[in-house]
């Protein structure tokens, strides 16, 4: 009976999902649909074709991250466990970050060291984690200020990732409804992003502590166990610089 109860709760959380997959899709679908039809009338200026070109890929994108988010809640185990090359992932991340930062003009300051720095877990499930707080830190800054990214590792041999965004910032109350499904303040939000991310990052053993003021700004720090990288240099050792 257990069993059979788990079933049927599964079942309906499947459908639940499969009911808003298909709600969600649609806008940005009917939105692309209208465009791709204005672009077809005759005579259309330059300006007027590539801003409903522009509007289609944004819409086709959206629609794609809804589905990107919506098949890691289906299957949140990461099966996948590689070694991440954090700096590499960061500066990839920062690109991606970069067209949508600039299209909302906020800018992006990325501060990373050439210390090597190692974490485990998929690394296209890390990128979707990082993309979506980040989106949400540029988005929270309403077209003026600066996304922060950076990380480090620490004494414990722990590797620290700060975000940090300048934007409308939260409330207490408001932080702790971060990551439950459906929370969203936006016109046009899912409100998957963080619960998301923070399935993702729980999965990788991370842990993520959020600081946030309103009108100042939120700062999110996320901790992963570092490890060694895979090449790690056995002649580094001979190679540093002698005191004087
Ligand atoms: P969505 O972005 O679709 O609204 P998310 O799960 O990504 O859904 O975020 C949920 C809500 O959390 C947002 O609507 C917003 O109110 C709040 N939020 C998340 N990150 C930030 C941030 N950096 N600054 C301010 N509010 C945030
Ligand atoms: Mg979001």
């Amino acid at each position: 009976i257990q069993q059979e109860v788990l079933n049927s709760e599964k079942i309906k959380i499947v459908s639940e999902i499969a009911a808003s997959v298909a709600h969600e899709i649609r806008n940005p679908l009917t939105s692309v649909r209208g465009f791709i039809q204005l672009l077809g009338e005759d005579g259309l200026e330059e300006g007027k074709r590539k801003f409903y070109q522009k509007i289609c890929l944004e819409e086709l994108d959206r629609a794609q991250l809804i589905i990107s988010d919506y098949l890691t809640l289906a299957k949140p185990e990461t099966e996948t466990n590689e070694p991440i090359d954090l700096n590499r992932e960061i500066a990839y991340i920062r690109n991606i970050l970069l067209s949508y930062a600039n299209y909302q003009n906020v800018e992006i300051a990325c501060s990373l060291t050439d210390e090597p720095l190692w974490i485990t877990g998929d690394k296209f499930k890390f990128r979707q984690a990082l993309i979506n707080i980040g989106k949400n830190a540029i988005e929270a800054m309403n077209g003026e200020g600066v996304l922060r990214l950076g990380a480090a590792g620490d004494l414990s041999g722990r590797i620290v990732i700060r975000i940090a965004d300048n934007g409308s910032g939260m409330s207490a109350e408001q932080i702790t409804r971060l990551g439950t499904p459906y929370y969203s303040t936006k016109e046009r939000g899912t409100g998957l992003g963080t619960m998301v991310s923070f399935s993702i990052i729980k999965n990788m053993a991370g842990q993520i502590q959020i600081q946030s003021k309103i009108g100042k700004g939120t700062e999110y720090t996320l901790t992963f166990p570092g490890i060694e990288g895979p090449q790690a240099p056995a002649a580094a050792a001979e190679e540093k610089p002698v005191m004087p």
